[in-house]
C-alpha cells in the first residue's frame, strides 16, 4: 500500500506567513486535514505530522515523517514575499526527480488559474537548503506553496474556502493518478470557521484601539506559557529583534505578537521591564516585520523608494528584523520597496531584501 504523510507547515507559536489578517498555519492545517481525509477515503494510507494547532520543531517534525513509514510527504504551505510575487511553487529534494512535484504544480495551476512560478530544488551547504528535505531522507518530501498570501490577486481568490478546497482536491487527483489509484471526486470540510478570519480582519482594520507595543533589542527565547517563560523551561522558539504588539501580560511575563490581537510567544522581559517603551517615538502605523535576507552583509536604507535617486541613510544587517509600515512599487526596482520604520523615520529597502516574518 502507498503510504503518504501530510505535513501542515508551521503551527502553535509559529504562525508562518501573515497577511490580510490571515495566518498561514491555519490554512496549512486545513490543506493537511483535507488531503489526509480524502486520500484515506480513496483507499490510500495517509497520516499527518500534526492535526491540531501545535508547535513542532524541525527535529520532531522530520522524525514524525521518517517514522511514519511513508514514501511521500506533502508539506503544505502558502507563500509570502514582497507583495508582488504570485503563483504556485513546488519544491522537491535533491534526491528526487521533478516528476511528482511538476504534476502537483500543474494540477494547482490548472485549477487555480494562478501562474506557475517555479518547480525547483535548492542546495545548501549541507545538502538540501530546506530542513524538510534535508532531514526527511529517504522520503520524497514535496513542499507545496499554493499561492502568495501577501499578494492581493492571489489572496482575493485564496480567501474563499471553496476555492482553497478546489486546490486541495486538485492535489488529491494528481496523487491518485500518479499512483494509479481510482479517483472519485469528493470533498471534505474540517469545520474550520471562516468567520474567524473575517473577525480577525475586522479586528485589524476597524478596531483602532491602541495596542501597547514592545521592542525587543536582541533575540530572546520564546515560550508557550507564561509559567514556562517565568521558569525558563520548555523553550519553544526564538523571538527575534523587532517591535511587537503586547497581546497579554501575566506573572510579570509578556505575550508578544507580530499580529495585533493574535497570541504570540511568552517572553521573560529583560530586566523585568514590562512597560518598556519602544524607541521609535513614531505615529507611523506598523503593519508587521520583515527580516533582511538575500544580501551579503546588510541592506541599504534609502530615503525614497528609488534605488537610483535615493540618499543612503545607513544600513541594516542581514537577518535583522525591522518593522514595516507597508510596501510600495517605487521606481527602478521590479521587486518594489519595503517601507520600513527605522529610528522613528520612514525609510525604504529594496523589496527582494526583506521577507515578511
Ligand atoms: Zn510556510
Amino acid at each position: 500500500m502507498i503510504k503518504i504523510i501530510q505535513d501542515a507547515g508551521h503551527g502553535g507559536v509559529d504562525p508562518g506567513a501573515q497577511a490580510f489578517g490571515v495566518q498561514e498555519k491555519v490554512w496549512c492545517l486545513e490543506a493537511s486535514t483535507y488531503l489526509n481525509n480524502r486520500l484515506n477515503s480513496l483507499g490510500l494510507y495517509s497520516t499527518e505530522t500534526r492535526s491540531k494547532d501545535i508547535t513542532l520543531d524541525s527535529i520532531s517534525r522530520t522524525n514524525l515523517v521518517k517514522e511514519s513509514g511513508a514514501t511521500i510527504c506533502l508539506s503544505h504551505h502558502f507563500n509570502a514575499f514582497n507583495g508582488f510575487a504570485r503563483g504556485v511553487e513546488t519544491i522537491y529534494p535533491l534526491r528526487s526527480t521533478n516528476v511528482l512535484a511538476t504534476k502537483i504544480a500543474h494540477g494547482i495551476r490548472d485549477t487555480s488559474g494562478f501562474p506557475l512560478r517555479r518547480v525547483f530544488q535548492r542546495k545548501g551547504a549541507n545538502g538540501d537548503w530546506y530542513f524538510m528535505h534535508r532531514l526527511t531522507a529517504p522520503v520524497e518530501t514535496i513542499i507545496i506553496e499554493y499561492g502568495f498570501l501577501d499578494n492581493k490577486t492571489d489572496f482575493q481568490k485564496l480567501e474563499r474556502k471553496e476555492f482553497r478546497k478546489s486546490l486541495y482536491e486538485a492535489v488529491v487527483k494528481v496523487i491518485c493518478t500518479h499512483f494509479q489509484v481510482r479517483y472519485r471526486y469528493g470533498t471534505y470540510d474540517n469545520g474550520y470557521d471562516e468567520m474567524n478570519i473575517i473577525k480577525l480582519k475586522e479586528g485589524l482594520s476597524t478596531k483602532r484601539k491602541t495596542v501597547e507595543k514592545y521592542e525587543i533589542s536582541e533575540d530572546i527565547p520564546g515560550y508557550m506559557t507564561a509559567s514556562d517563560a517565568k521558569y525558563q523551561r520548555n523553550h519553544a522558539t526564538i523571538v527575534k529583534t523587532g517591535v511587537y504588539y503586547i497581546f497579554h501580560k501575566s506573572e510579570g511575563m509578556i505575550n508578544v505578537t507580530a499580529t495585533k490581537g493574535v497570541p504570540g510567544s511568552w517572553i521573560q522581559p529583560p530586566n523585568n521591564e514590562t512597560t518598556r517603551k519602544t524607541t521609535s517615538k513614531t505615529k507611523i502605523r506598523i503593519i508587521g516585520n520583515v527580516q533582511i535576507v538575500g544580501v551579503n552583509h546588510a541592506a541599504i536604507l534609502m530615503d525614497r523608494p528609488d534605488r537610483l535617486k535615493a540618499k543612503n541613510m545607513g544600513t541594516i544587517a542581514k537577518d535583522k528584523i525591522i518593522p514595516i509600515a507597508g510596501s510600495v512599487k517605487g521606481k527602478n526596482n521590479p521587486y518594489g520597496y519595503w517601507e520600513v520604520i527605522y529610528e522613528g523615520k520612514r525609510l525604504y529597502i529594496s523589496g527582494q531584501f526583506g521577507r515578511r516574518v
